[in-house]
């Protein structure tokens, strides 16, 4: 990417005009990624045309779509018995593609447990419940921190788990909520993650999955992508009414492309992949992760003026929602984040407050400027 920093002087952010991002999703990207895909948007690669107007099926879109593939095992170290999917509908319609492709049929009569500790484990139930509704198979949900409006994780001696199920499914970074589940559930069911807000974060396991899924926008790229991980042993299963598109088999058949993929997406992906491995990979990221975390958790914590009520063994490394103790400030705390270049704090509107997000491209130096601004604004308060 050498020639790229040589466009633009990238020691220089602010002459770029970008501001620290703390968005939710669609969230930031490295400028150093942005700036190659600007520089070869035209002309990739000097082939006349840009990468969005090539075939899907040509040598050199093929090529790329692999190359972000293998840069992506690298990065996670997933073993040769997992496929990687490069596919569309977001994380969500992965909440219907799981129980169709794994749930079995009225006959087999699957069974499959859900942990709920957020908006988007709730989310991925009540798909599920759909199959469970027709009388297709069975959905428990093993437990629920809904009572302590998810600011932790139930106990696991507390979990109702189902013996012989099909798999178990869980979010293991709950966006909205700011809830993380560090350790992979021991469970005897195959593992199932939502990973859509912290994958790539820092180095996992992939051995103790049986299928690891995440959307693109919040730490992998743009909308339009999600990728799917999975276990070979769990292809193959889809019930008979499976939509074609949906079921894994098919589209490991077709490397992701029984249709056509989200290119761009897919390509800009691969940058991504590219820029974290120059970063010095997982283990190098998930370093400023923690720095990042614990700075602003310790900002919030040293506060008599901000509040997070996440279980701290729980709080999420990318996700930081907190609260202002005088709610009444919540307008003019954003207004005046903004006017600082610190833009998008507003909490999801099912929470209210602020959260920051603070995925792989959101640098130290942002999470800093951010607390800067936060202790600056409770002593104008004070
Ligand atoms: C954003 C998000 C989703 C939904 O992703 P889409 O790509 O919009 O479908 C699901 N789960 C988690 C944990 C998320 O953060």
């Amino acid at each position: 990417m050498n020639q790229v920093t040589a466009a633009a002087n990238l020691n220089d952010e602010a002459s770029l005009n970008r501001k620290h991002n703390f968005c939710a999703g669609p969230a930031s990207l490295p400028t150093e990624v942005l700036l190659k895909a600007q520089a070869e948007m035209l002309d990739w690669r000097g082939k006349g045309v840009s990468i969005m107007e090539m075939s899907h099926r040509s040598a050199d879109y093929v090529k790329v779509a692999q190359e972000a593939e293998q840069s992506l095992r690298r990065l996670m170290n997933i073993p040769d018995n997992y496929k990687v999917l490069f596919l569309q509908g977001g994380a969500t319609l992965q909440f219907s593609a799981i129980p169709l492709n794994l749930l079995g049929n009225e006959k087999s009569q699957g069974k499959a447990d859900y942990l709920t500790t957020g908006a988007w484990s709730g989310k991925a139930i009540k798909e599920a419940k759909r199959y469970a509704q027709l009388g297709l198979g069975e959905v428990n949900e093993v437990a629920s921190s809904k009572a302590s409006n998810f600011t932790t994780v139930p106990d696991q001696d507390e979990w109702q788990l189902t013996e012989g199920a099909q798999y178990f499914h869980y979010c293991a970074n709950e966006t909205i909520h700011g809830v993380q589940i560090f350790q992979p559930p021991q469970v005897d069911a195959p593992l199932i993650a939502d990973m859509s807000s912290c994958i790539l974060s820092e180095p996992i396991d992939v051995s103790k999955f049986g299928m690891i899924y995440a959307g693109a926008q919040k730490n992998i790229g743009p909308a339009g992508l999600v990728i799917v991980i999975i276990r070979e042993d769990l292809i193959g299963k889809a019930s008979e009414w499976c939509p074609a598109l949906l079921d894994y088999a098919n589209q490991v058949n077709k490397e992701s492309m029984l249709n056509t993929p989200a290119t761009y997406s897919w390509y800009l992906a691969g940058l991504v992949f590219e820029w974290l491995e120059q970063q010095g990979g997982l283990e190098a990221i998930a370093k400023i992760n923690r720095q990042k975390a614990e700075l602003l958790y310790k900002t919030i914590d040293d506060s008599e003026f901000y509040i997070n009520n996440v279980d701290p063994q729980y709080r999420s490394i990318m996700n930081v929602s907190f609260t202002l103790k005088d709610s009444s400030l919540d307008g003019q705390f954003l207004t005046e984040a903004e006017e600082a270049g610190l833009l998008n704090l507003k909490g999801h509107r099912d929470v209210g407050g602020m959260r920051a997000s603070i995925y792989n491209a959101v640098s130290l130096e942002s999470v800093q400027a951010l607390c800067d601004f936060m202790v600056e604004f409770a002593k104008k308060q004070a």
